[in-house]
């Protein structure tokens, strides 16, 4: 996949999120996996865009009521049939970690890339997805110095718990052996 000089990847849909701001110090060493769906637990609908836009109607699920106000993003978000949309360049800073550390480097949203994975805590990740994260984790690895991957609930243990049980570390460890890995699957 190639990118435009300020990140975007060609080849993609891009739909520009507000949601972002300049990285304080210009680079990108972490990948932070993420799953996220809405209603939490289901897959049709494009909520998950709109919440990203800053569009989420809060009447149309009592859930949506409680996050509408929210400013997230993401840099990329996979659907359940491996469709990739961007939302924030990568030469940016998305707003998806929160608060967060990672090997005693706070503020992961500074220095990462965020991947939503539309799923849940419960439901395995589908092959198409692997299949995009990894066409999406080559492309970050052939532009940026990355360092490490890991998920949301390794930078914000106790708070977040995505990607959760479901998601497949080792087949993370498996194609890119030579990564800074979260501790329960380093080999
Ligand atoms: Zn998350």
């Amino acid at each position: 996949m190639r990118w435009s000089p300020e990140g975007w990847l060609a080849g993609v849909t891009r739909l520009a999120s507000p949601n972002f701001g300049e990285r304080p110090a210009g680079e990108v060493s972490l990948v932070v996996i993420h799953n996220i769906s809405l209603p939490p637990d289901e897959f049709a609908g494009d909520w998950v865009e709109k919440f990203f836009l800053n569009q989420l109607d809060p009447q149309a699920h009592p859930y949506f009521a409680t996050i509408a106000g929210l400013q997230v993003s993401a840099h990329f978000y996979v659907r359940r049939d491996g469709r990739i949309i961007q939302f924030v360049a990568g030469d940016r800073r998305a707003w998806h970690a929160g608060r967060s550390c990672w090997r005693g480097r706070d503020n992961c949203n500074d220095y990462s890339l965020g991947i939503e994975l539309e799923g849940s805590d419960t439901q395995a990740f589908t092959a198409a997805q692997y299949d995009a994260l990894w066409q999406l984790l080559d492309a970050a690895v052939a532009r940026y110095p990355i360092t490490a991957i890991a998920g949301h609930s390794d930078v914000a243990p106790g708070r977040k718990t995505d990607p959760g049980p479901c998601f497949d570390w080792a087949a993370v460890r498996a194609r890119y052996p030579a990564l800074d890995l979260p501790a329960e699957v380093a080999t």
